[in-house]
């Protein structure tokens, strides 16, 4: 029966002896053995009451496993809802409420906390571990090991994906097939993904970078992936030479970059580095084409798109830029008053196609205002295009500073302030100030081993920037804090200083 995400991304792996995933010790599994386990798998998720159109939440350690969970929930038609390892039990009572799932997967180590969670909610409660023990691996054992897919079309909906909750409660994306495939597909033709790519993975596999971007891939082109539980320095040094390519978050750059070992020797077998999900300091992009002859290739895209745009792979990759929309996406940036932009200036990224989901679970009035009628989805991006037409991320409307009436992007300022000696990086934000409304204020990280005079950081800018865009006040701080798919939170920094120029 026709299923279309099974059909393109799991059903071509029958037979195939060669590796699929390489996993940390060097080890492989075929691509055939671990059809075994998606098909092993679906019939114990069946059998445990699994079936087309319902849902299952996972909470479990990246592992082969793992990923065959989503193989397995995509095979029975269900719905298939991966949640971040690091959420607490009030997080995924939380998630669980929303979702109502029939199954919930989790480590055993966590049964004991999140059982009644589950149990409460309505999910019967299964189990696997990173090692791949568990019960829903002994349910799996006994079961045959080929398996007739469910019947799904473009339209079906196949994973809610929450979002990464930066700027607020995570919101659960629902996800067709058709958004899924489409933009797994224009990927592969971009970045020219064929069978003989072997992809370092590092990245989780509950967010949309991970999961749909780089596993959705590999697995349509018939590619391999290094497939790793996490960033770990040694460990993709010591695979690396056996990898292509590699997708990451820009914190995984800077690690390599860190490391003496990692030269052009080290990265001489890879043909793509890829970055996303947070911006690439222009630095990172200067420091890492220096050091490996590579350009990284630095795209931009959301749990709600998948994908949006993508630097090119032929022609320049623009630091501080994100290139242009993926073909057949279209977007557009527009004023407050719902114009579009003048070339330069700032505004609102929306973006339409096939990748566009279908809208929040249970959150209609969310819904509503960000996925218009016409199928235009409000980012909540602010940007630009440069002259050329390549895409900026100039931050968040929420991050939009509104100082005595004036606005103010963080980006401007940051980017200034990332100049000026001594400093590696930076985060602007808004704190309530009793005559202008919201008064601008820096922190600020120092480079290993300086000792960074915070005022003196500000008056080295004060040239460069208007006066309302300059900052009131600054602080140093060791690091920013970050989620675990490495972005600036600013809620948290928001929070940390209001009281700073009223109390
Ligand atoms: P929430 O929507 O719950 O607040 P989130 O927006 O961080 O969380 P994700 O969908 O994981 O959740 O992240 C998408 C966001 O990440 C984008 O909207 C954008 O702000 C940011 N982003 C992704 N790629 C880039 C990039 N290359 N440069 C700058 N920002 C990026
Ligand atoms: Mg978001």
């Amino acid at each position: 029966m026709p299923n279309t995400l099974f059909d393109a991304l799991f059903a071509p792996l029958a037979g195939r002896s060669s590796a699929f995933l390489i996993l940390p010790d060097g080890s492989e599994l075929s691509g055939d053995a671990f059809l075994r386990l998606v098909a092993r798998q679906a019939h114990a998720l069946r059998a445990a009451g699994l079936g087309v159109g319902d849902r299952i939440a996972v909470q479990i350690a990246k592992s082969p496993e793992a990923l065959a969970s989503y193989g397995a929930a995509v095979a029975l038609g269900a719905i298939f809802l991966p949640l971040n390892t690091a959420y607490t039990a009030d997080e995924v009572d939380y998630f669980l409420g929303n979702a109502t799932p029939k199954i919930f997967l989790c480590d055993a180590a966590k049964r004991a906390t999140l059982e009644p969670v589950a149990t409460r909610h309505g999910a019967t409660v299964l189990t696997l571990n990173a090692d791949g023990s568990g019960t829903l691996s002994e349910a799996a054992a006994n079961q045959p090991d080929t398996i007739t897919p469910a019947e799904r079309g473009p339209e079906d909906l196949a994973a809610f994906l929450y979002t990464s909750g930066t700027t607020g409660r995570s919101k659960g994306a629902m996800l067709t097939h058709r958004n899924l495939l489409s933009n797994a597909e224009v990927l592969v033709d971009l970045w020219r993904f064929t069978a003989d790519d072997v992809l370092l993975h590092a990245l989780p596999i509950f967010h949309t970078h991970g999961l749909f971007v780089a596993s959705n891939i590999s697995l349509l082109t018939g590619g391999t992936m290094i497939f790793l539980p996490g960033f770990d320095v040694e460990t993709v040094l010591r695979l690396l030479p056996r990898a292509t390519t590699m997708m990451g978050v820009p914190t995984f750059y800077t690690r390599l970059l860190d490391d003496p070992r990692f030269d052009r020797a080290a990265a001489r077998h890879m043909r793509l580095f890829i970055s996303g999900s947070a911006p690439l300091l222009a630095e990172t992009h200067q420091q890492f084409e220096s050091r490996t002859g590579h350009r990284i290739l630095e795209r931009y895209g959301m749990t709600e798109t998948n994908m949006s745009t993508s630097n090119p792979y032929e022609g320049e990759r623009r630091a501080g830029t994100v290139g242009f929309p993926l073909p057949g996406v279209e977007l557009r940036i527009l004023t407050p008053e719902g114009a579009p932009v003048a070339q330069g200036e700032v505004g609102v990224i929306e973006v339409r196609g096939p990748n566009v989901f279908k809208g929040y679970w249970q959150m209609p009035e969310k819904t509503r205002e960000e996925l218009r009628e016409d199928g235009w989805f409000v980012t909540g991006d602010l940007g630009c295009r440069d002259a050329d037409g390549y895409v900026v991320i100039v931050g968040r409307a929420k991050d939009l500073v509104i100082s005595g009436g004036f606005n103010v992007y963080p980006k401007e300022v940051e980017l200034l302030l990332d100049e000026v000696p001594g400093v590696l990086e930076s985060a602007v934000i808004g704190l309530p100030h009793p005559d202008f409304g919201e008064a601008v204020f820096a922190v600020l990280v120092p480079q290993k081993g300086v000792t960074l005079d915070p005022d003196a950081a500000l008056a080295a800018i004060r040239d460069k920037l208007a006066r309302f865009k300059q900052p009131k006040a600054a602080v140093v701080l060791p690091d920013l804090p970050r989620n675990t798919m490495g972005k600036v939170q600013k809620n948290l920094l928001r929070d940390a200083y209001k009281t700073r120029f009223t109390g």
